[in-house]
């Protein structure tokens, strides 16, 4: 579900300043290319790592491998504080303007730094920075990371082991983590013939008390997307992928039973199909 780093060099233009690879599902993009493209061309690379808190590529966490790189700690996410997120800044030279834009465009940090007497308005900027009380539920959380992230993994192993038959009847299509990512669990998603059957899907779960979840429209077929955005070549996947991809329960504490019984009724339903 990631960038094709392929396609990404013909889509560059004398206007392009940055490469933001989305690290989808919290697998990483295929980075070796990609920053190998951003610095043939003089680009910036800024990871979309929102999904990807605790999520590595080649040992290295999601968000630290280009120059910039952001998490969301929106209520969503494996790390909540309702709403937040932080941006991780790899080069000590963007540091202090990431302050500034921060802090509404002032110096404030170097005043509290006492680096100058007083702050003023250096830039522009907006009121980024979350309230202690967001930080203080989301600290929490961080102190727990690992044993969020080693139960978030239970769930989507014994999601994998329970479906792992239906992809072989060629019912459904599971996600492929490459050997050099280790993700964090983040969703657990399974694709399907198309929306149609997505659809009845959707209702025969729903039907059964299992609630569901697709997402995100393409961006470029938005209304937004369709004025700010440019679609490079020719759609054979995005729409397509999207319109079948379906994500199935997953939470921190997910109860134990649920991977196999939600498995026991995908199979039910695909049963019914076929006949
Ligand atoms: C959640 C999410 C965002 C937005 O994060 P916010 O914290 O709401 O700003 C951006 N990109 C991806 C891939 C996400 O999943």
């Amino acid at each position: 579900m990631n960038i094709n780093e392929r396609l990404i060099e013909a889509a560059i233009t004398s206007r392009t300043k940055a490469i933001v690879p989305v690290h989808y599902a919290g697998v990483s993009c295929e980075m070796d290319e990609i920053l190998e493209i951003a610095g043939r061309h003089h680009l910036l690379v800024v990871e979309d790592a929102a999904q990807g808190v605790m999520s590595s590529w080649k040992g290295k966490a999601l968000g630290t491998i280009g120059d910039l790189g952001c998490y969301s700690f929106h209520e969503t996410k494996n790390y909540s504080m309702g709403e937040g997120g932080a941006l991780i800044v790899n080069h000590p030279e963007l540091i202090e303007r990431a302050e500034i834009l921060r802090e509404k465009g002032t110096n404030r940090s170097r005043f509290l730094r006492g680096q100058v007497d007083k702050y003023t308005w250096v830039d522009v900027g907006s009121s980024y920075l979350p309230s202690e009380l967001n930080a203080a539920y989301l600290y929490g959380q961080l102190e727990a990371a690992e044993e969020i992230n080693a139960d978030r993994l239970r769930s989507w192993k014994a999601y994998m082991d329970a479906l792992r038959p239906l992809q072989d009847c060629g019912w459904i299509e599971l996600p492929k983590v490459p050997p050099e990512c280790r993700h964090n669990a983040h969703m657990f998603y399974v694709k399907v013939k198309d929306v149609e059957q997505r659809t009845r899907l959707i209702r025969f779960l729903k039907e059964r008390g299992i609630g569901t979840a697709f997402h995100y429209v393409p961006l470029h077929s938005s209304p937004a997307g369709t004025v700010r955005g440019v679609f490079h070549g020719i759609d054979r996947y995005t729409t397509a992928e999207s319109n079948r991809l379906l994500r199935l329960p997953m939470f921190y504490g997910l109860p134990e039973n649920v991977p196999v019984m939600v498995s026991g009724l995908l199979k039910e339903f695909f049963a019914s199909q076929t006949m």
